[in-house]
């Protein structure tokens, strides 16, 4: 999935490309992917593209006061084309979920592989009515989005931190990458519960959340859509690298599953060296 610095890479993308260019038509794959039906994709017609932003991990077009918002959600990806095919998608017939065709003949795909679609697009006036975006708590590579304020949204919360970092209404734009990443650089448990942590340890887990995001963003900035996937992967020093060996100290990296998610961590550098629980493992064992 997609998480803060990769939709921004992609947000910065659309703003190049999309620079001085007019929405030509917005096609349905799927007529489940878009959540809104008024206005309706043909109000976007011809309205010239104003604006692009990043909501967590939203997308915004803005086109003269219409915005078409999309969320990719877990298996969903943006593919751009300089020349897009000139035949029309219809619902039911093609794999792409929504294309979005512009006035030079370029445009995008949204697609999405698997089984489960969650990809959702929205065609609203204002992206405040996307319900997703409204409930999102403060973006951590915001301006304004300091220590203190940090310190204080985690005060008094008996949740796991791991799962705390994933919550958008809490903190918007960070998953179950990101999430490992950063708290494998704060030196923190998955399992901590975010009420318990002291002055030391937030101030770890804030700076660890802001330069891992950063250098995210730094990594991913520039790069076409189609390049993301792999340099996000590249950038990973513990989730999705179980098995292989810590960056920071070598112990093994280790995994704890979950029913539809699993989180990866390094047991040294986070847990005191003691392993967390894993169900499904001794499930296994037994
Ligand atoms: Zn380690």
């Amino acid at each position: 999935m997609p998480e803060l610095p990769e939709v921004q890479a992609l947000v910065d993308f659309l703003r190049e490309r999309t620079s001085g260019l007019a929405i030509i038509g917005v096609e349905l794959g799927s007529v489940s992917v878009l959540k809104t039906y008024d206005p309706a994709p043909s109000s976007l017609q011809g309205l010239p593209i104003t604006g692009i932003a990043r909501h967590g991990k939203f997308i915004d077009l803005e086109a003269e006061g219409l915005h078409l918002v999309f969320h990719l959600a877990r298996a969903g990806w943006l593919r751009w084309s300089d020349t897009l095919a000139a035949t029309t998608i219809r619902p039911g017939r093609s794999p792409i979920a929504l294309r979005c065709r512009l006035s030079d003949g370029s445009g995008f795909d949204l697609t999405e592989a698997g089984t489960k679609k969650r990809l959702a697009a929205y065609i609203v006036r204002d992206p405040a009515e996307v319900p997703g975006i409204a409930r999102l708590g403060p973006d951590p590579m915001a301006g304004d989005f300091t220590e203190a304020g940090f310190a204080a949204l985690l005060e008094g919360r008996r949740t796991q931190v791991k799962g705390l970092l994933k919550d958008q209404g809490f903190l918007a734009g960070v998953g179950n990458a990101y999430s490992d990443e950063v708290l494998h650089a704060a030196r923190l448990s998955p399992f901590a519960l975010a009420s318990s942590l002291d002055e030391e340890q937030v101030h770890r887990l804030y700076a660890a959340l802001r330069e891992t995001l950063a250098g995210a963003v730094r990594a991913a900035s520039g790069k076409p859509a189609k390049d993301l996937k792999d340099a996000k992967r590249a950038g990973m020093r513990v989730h999705g690298r179980a098995g292989e060996p810590c960056p920071v100290c070598g112990d093994v990296v280790r995994e704890v599953s979950f029913a539809d998610s699993s989180l990866q961590y390094c047991a040294t550098c986070q847990t005191g060296g003691k392993p967390l629980a894993d169900r499904r493992m001794s499930r296994l064992l037994r």
